[in-house]
């Protein structure tokens, strides 16, 4: 299916890669029932932080190039309405805790120790986040074998760990769970979380923590959540940029496309460097689109809950 400038109804979620699938099917009951858009986009990710089988996002997510898993997240509802961590070691559930950074504190971000002692602090338990299988891809990665990863059900490109040096990492997929909703009541709110780039060195944080790079929400303008090479999200503030698009009257196929072409302009992206975002306008008109072939989308509304194609893709011969 390739939808156009698809119109949802509310509710409605859209959320990137296939394996946000189960995370919406968990959500999209209560959502359908008059439930809020943050407790669904929260649902959402915490699902595929919780499944060891996704390794890019919580537990099950690979490490760094020493072998230490840290979390990113954020969750956002409006410019005023933000909460992130970066670089979480010790808790699981890092939307819940960014959501509670927005809740409970004046700030932001928490990074690192202090995002772990806060969620301490609140008595949330300490778990172990490195997966006996993300260690052993770390191991096969650090020897120097080629370590394949699950493919995102037949639609991801099935790349490989190719790189023999973070530094260098150039073909390395990385997937972001990214989480847009509409509640009934129209409020619309978007949540993302990421183990980062794989085997990335030790204190690298991506877009997807950061407002306005790898998520950004605005009801005046709409939702946007980024995934793949974040370097190059943030070199675009892409997430800002697609929903200060729609502010301004464009579409979200133009939205999706000015950042991606932006992207292709500034940063010249090899063939199989991927990055994909999803845009939600407040009125439920919405895209998706990628730098090449191999992302997915998913869409919760009242026919199911379904893994599309993007509408639009820069370089679909790749
Ligand atoms: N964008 C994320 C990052 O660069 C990774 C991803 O989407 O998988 O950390």
């Amino acid at each position: 299916m390739q939808p156009q400038n698809s119109q949802s109804s509310k509710p409605f979620m859209l959320a990137t890669w296939s394996f946000s699938s189960n995370g919406c099917s968990l959500a999209w009951p209560n959502l359908h029932s008059g439930g809020d858009s943050l407790d669904a986009v929260c649902t959402a990710a915490r699902e595929a932080e919780a499944d060891s089988k996704v390794d890019s996002v919580g537990f099950g997510g690979l490490p760094d190039v020493i072998g230490r898993m840290s979390l990113d997240a954020c969750v956002m509802m409006s410019p005023e309405k933000c909460g992130s961590v970066c670089a979480v070691s010790r808790h699981l559930h890092v939307t819940d805790l960014a959501r509670l950074v927005m809740e409970r504190t004046s700030h932001v971000m928490l990074v690192g120790e202090g995002a772990d002692s806060f969620a301490d602090s609140l008595g949330i338990p300490q778990t172990e986040l490195l997966s006996d299988e993300a260690r052993r891809a770390w191991e096969r990665w650090r020897s120097g074998e080629r370590a394949t990863r699950p493919t995102d059900q037949g639609v991801d490109s099935g790349k490989l760990f190719s790189s023999p040096s973070p530094i260098g990492e150039k073909h390395i997929p990385h997937d972001t769970i990214g989480v847009l909703a509409i509640d009934t009541r129209g409020v619309m709110a978007g949540a993302c979380s990421t183990s980062g780039m794989p085997f990335k060195l030790s204190g690298r944080v991506g877009d997807s923590p950061i407002p306005g790079h790898g998520i950004y929400v605005d009801p005046e303008g709409g939702g946007a959540v980024a995934t793949g090479t974040g370097e190059f999200v943030m070199g675009v503030s892409g997430s800002f940029l697609a929903v200060e698009c729609m502010r301004r009257g464009s579409t979200p196929l133009e939205a999706v496309r000015e950042v991606l072409e932006r992207i292709e302009r500034r940063h010249k992206p090899l063939p199989h460097q991927q990055v994909g975002i999803i845009a939600l306008a407040p009125d439920g008109r919405w895209s998706a689109g990628a730098l090449c072939s191999g992302f997915a989308v998913t869409i919760a509304d009242a026919s199911g809950i379904q893994s599309v194609a993007p509408e639009w893709i820069l370089r679909p011969e790749v």
